[in-house]
């Protein structure tokens, strides 16, 4: 029988991000808007997400669209410096880091992945991960869902689901999720919510 588990979103709920940071260091080195030079990236930051563009292509298309200037380096780390603590959720999760286990549930992509878990210690509370890239699919589908159940041995209705899309929350709920649609704003609300949960499963 499964144990009571916590997953949890990563962007907008651990984190934050902001594309507009990206924008303006891009056209620093490139012929086009801050406004509009994210657009560039519209039809392949789908495909990025769930595994069909590895990083090389997606630095290459991202820099040959853009005419950015820069090395290969330099906009990999353009494309991953986005991205703030949510200091309210770090420590509402140390708070219950090892009283229960801790996994992510991801829509993301390599560079990010990497770089978010390197450089933000709200992570080392995390056992483990499903990300899209790797699955080969991504939220608000039920097949990461499934997988996400499966690979991680979750019983939905024994576990906290954390996001902050209403298209996540409704197919996590569909599956038995204990799902929270989380926002910056409601975070008492939150952790009202978790103390609820966590009393419910007999954890202290
Ligand atoms: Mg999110």
């Amino acid at each position: 029988m499964p144990a009571p588990a916590i997953v949890s979103d990563v962007g907008k709920v651990l984190i934050d991000f902001d594309f507009s940071i990206a924008a303006r260091r891009l056209v620093e080195k490139c012929d086009h808007q801050a406004e509009t030079v994210m657009s560039l990236f519209d039809d392949i930051k789908g495909p990025y997400e769930v595994g069909e563009i590895s990083d090389d292509e997606f630095v290459r298309m991202g820099t040959e669209r853009t005419g950015f200037r820069g090395t290969a380096e330099e906009f990999a780390a353009i494309w991953c410096e986005i991205f703030t603590p949510n200091q309210p959720m770090w420590d509402s999760l140390a708070a219950v880091a090892g009283k229960v286990p801790m996994f992510l549930l991801s829509n993301t992509n390599e560079l990010h992945k990497t770089y978010f878990l390197r450089e933000f210690e709200v992570f080392g509370h995390f056992q483990d991960g499903v990300y899209s890239h790797r699955a080969g699919c991504a939220k608000p589908g039920e097949r990461i869902f499934r997988q996400t159940i499966e690979r991680l041995d979750l019983d939905p209705a024994r576990t906290f689901y954390i996001d902050d899309l209403e298209p996540n929350i409704v197919t996590a709920a569909s599956l038995g999720f204990q799902a929270f649609h989380y926002s910056f704003a409601k975070h008492a609300a939150f952790e009202a919510e978790l103390a609820v949960w966590m009393a419910a499963q007999g954890i202290g």
